[in-house]
């Protein structure tokens, strides 16, 4: 084959992948819709996109839903899609237990199984993984999508963890190990960076196109959305604030260095410094006003807030969340992050700037790294 020919054909199958996936979205995003509606959006010929949504049909992900509208005409017939017409087997390593459920193409979880990670070590802890999967993937009732991971610690673009606390993982391949094991596409994130990207897709109808996800548990992170797309940076470690030094005085933290942020406004730190039993208890004497703990909340809050303004300061984005389980410290602690982002920050941007209460979110990596594996994937391969 020449050349030519050969690029010609590359080309060619690349425009029509890419159709293929404007087709899906605009479905997504505004279905039901007509084939006109989706044409006039995409900016695509009314004969590509009924092809191409004909496919859709043929693989039983979208399916005609009756008719709108008349525009002057005979009414169009209105396309959808069929949100359980793919399962996504979704997991959320945590530092204590590992989950995984079964989720449609709009997030909604089912099936959802727990296991403890007490006393395993790195390589135990891959074989849960494996176990979780299996477990649920027995449940499915429509074809699987593929496998979707949110994780602790540090994660290349391949899937590859480079390092993560507590569960002596160093350059663990998990992606690869999953995609071998299991047969279908996987695809592994930061936590933070998958809360994120639950956030942007299953937010709501309001979809800003910048977003910082914060979320503050027994770590810290962030996940930055840019013009629609996960931002990762050079080496995909874009958000991963809990280990920049906010206090060079301050105690040990467990990557080493000294004063992190994770070291002050993570939930263990913060409990021990106020000196409580539990986070709940904490949660408790803060909603009472208890002065005894209220500086350290205060200081917590603070310090979150002096990142945000790092963060809007560099990049100009308006719409911050902050989800995790520190969300529950509630108006002390948010009115603490705002004042401290407003101080430090340029006062239009202070003005424009948006902290809003993610809230707790127990399933948000789930719904993470379901939607990563969604945005990949939406050119929607079939594996059976
Ligand atoms: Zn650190």
């Amino acid at each position: 084959m020449a050349r030519t020919e050969y690029l010609s054909k590359a080309t060619h199958a690349q425009t029509r992948a890419h159709n293929a996936a404007l087709v899906l979205r605009a479905l997504y995003d505004l279905g039901p819709i007509s084939r006109a509606d989706v044409a006039r959006l995409t900016g695509l010929t009314r004969t590509s996109v009924g092809e191409l949504v004909a496919d859709l049909e043929r693989d039983g992900l979208a399916q005609d839903v009756g008719r709108g509208p008349s525009t002057g005409g005979k009414q169009p017939t209105l396309v959808a899609l069929k949100d359980d017409a793919r399962t996504v087997i979704t997991l959320d390593l945590g530092e204590r237990t590992f989950t995984a459920a079964l989720a449609n193409l709009r997030g909604e979880l089912t099936t959802k199984r727990t296991g403890e990670l007490e006393g395993r070590d790195g390589h135990q802890a891959v074989q849960l993984v494996h176990e979780l999967i299996d477990d649920v993937r027995r449940e499915a009732t429509s074809p699987l999508l593929g496998i979707g991971v949110g994780t602790p610690g540090v994660v290349d673009a391949d899937g590859t963890i480079r390092w993560a606390v507590n569960l002596d993982w160093q350059d663990l391949p998990l992606a690869r190990i999953l995609e071998e094991r299991h047969g279908l596409p996987a695809v592994v994130a930061n936590d933070s960076r998958a809360a994120a990207l639950a956030t942007y897709l299953f937010g709501g109808d309001e979809r800003p196109q910048n977003l910082v996800v914060i979320k503050v548990g027994r770590g810290v992170g962030a996940g930055i959305i840019l013009r629609d797309q996960l931002f990762g940076g050079d080496g995909d470690g874009a958000g991963e604030i809990g280990h920049v030094v906010v206090d060079p005085d301050g105690i040990e933290c467990h990557c080493g260095r000294f004063g992190c942020l994770e070291t002050v406004a993570s939930v263990p730190a913060v409990v021990r410094a106020a000196g409580t039993a539990s986070f709940g208890e904490l949660v408790d004497r803060t909603t009472a006003g208890d002065d005894r703990v209220l500086p350290v909340v205060l200081a917590a809050g603070r310090a979150i807030g002096a990142a945000i303004a790092g963060l809007t300061g560099a990049l100009d984005v308006r719409h911050i969340t902050i989800v995790g389980s520190a969300t529950a410290l509630g108006d002390p602690w948010f009115s603490a992050i705002r004042d401290e982002a407003g101080r430090r920050s340029l006062g239009p941007l202070a003005r424009d700037t948006r902290i809003i209460d993610g809230g707790t979110g127990e399933d948000v990596t789930l719904l993470g790294a379901c939607a990563l594996l969604l945005t990949r994937e939406l050119g929607l391969t079939v594996h059976r």
